[in-house]
């Protein structure tokens, strides 16, 4: 007799609109050290219809150990895209979701998960959205936190709040795939939304208007560039949005190279 053998690599493609809402969630892991904890990771994100891996200068990969531990979600593994920096692997993404435990000043409004998961299958109609995580020792640096536009916790109990890297995941993936299910989000396709990278340039050119116009000192920018990721991180605009404001600035710089007419 036949044996039913658990055989997840030979299975067809799950095309159901569930899997197709999580298609687009990328899980970004930064700077990991254990590549167990990659492995389980991949674990988790299987085991909730997850598939898109980016793995940020990992200390160890690839690693036997991260291959024991996704206990069959090879897949995920070897469809993980490795990045050098956090700006690549979140600049085509439309919004990046960062876990932290901790509090940090001038961070993005903290989101709890389960409104996050909400948010990002929303934003995820638009283009893909990262979630990301730190280091298991460190954590995420303010830098890398501030290059995305929401800071997610998990809550736990205050006096004891930093979860495992992989157990972060699966919580994360749980709470995603919660949150497609109940289908809370309506099916309508909006315009493309703009992602990291389009705002980011915008900030540059914004930063360029406010020097060349004498509104912002070069030597002492302040928290200029932050305000404004908060302030577009709340907006969420569509990519012709971003273009239109990116060419109206061009535009002004342009005549006030020429100078007077
Ligand atoms: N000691 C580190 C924590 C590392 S835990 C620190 O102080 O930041 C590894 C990663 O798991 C974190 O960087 C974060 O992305 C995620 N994580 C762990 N616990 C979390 C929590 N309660 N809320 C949000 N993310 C959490």
């Amino acid at each position: 007799m036949a044996r039913i053998e658990d055989k997840p690599d030979e299975m067809p493609p799950d095309e159901t609109p569930l899997a197709r809402r999580l298609a687009d969630i990328r899980v970004v892991l930064v700077r990991t050290s254990h590549p167990g904890n990659i492995g389980s990771a991949a674990r988790a994100m299987k085991n909730m219809g997850l598939a898109s891996l980016a793995l940020v200068a990992p200390k160890r990969f690839p690693d036997p150990e991260a291959v024991a531990l996704a206990s069959g979600a090879d897949d995920v593994l070897a469809g993980a895209r490795i990045f050098d920096t956090l700006e690549e692997a979140i600049g085509e993404c439309v919004a990046a979701f960062a876990l932290s435990a901790r509090v940090r000043e001038w961070g993005p409004r903290i989101l709890p998960v389960r409104e996050a998961a909400a948010a990002a299958l929303a934003q995820s109609s638009g283009g893909k959205v990262a979630f990301v995580f730190g280091n298991e020792a460190s954590g995420l640096t303010n830098e890398e936190l501030l290059a995305c536009q929401h800071h997610v916790r998990i809550p736990t109990d205050p006096a004891w709040s930093s979860l495992n890297l992989a157990q972060a995941v699966q919580i994360v993936a749980y709470e995603l795939r919660m949150a497609a299910t109940a289908g809370a989000l309506s099916a309508e396709r909006q315009e493309p939304l703009a992602t990291v990278a389009d705002l980011e340039g915008l900030y540059g050119h914004l930063e360029e208007a406010s020097i060349a116009s004498g509104f912002l000192d070069p030597a002492n920018p302040g928290r200029l560039r932050d305000r404004w990721r908060r302030l577009f991180a709340r907006a969420r605009p569509e990519r012709e949005e971003i273009n239109i404001l990116r060419g109206l600035l061009k535009a002004l710089l342009k005549r006030r190279n020429k100078g007077p007419e």
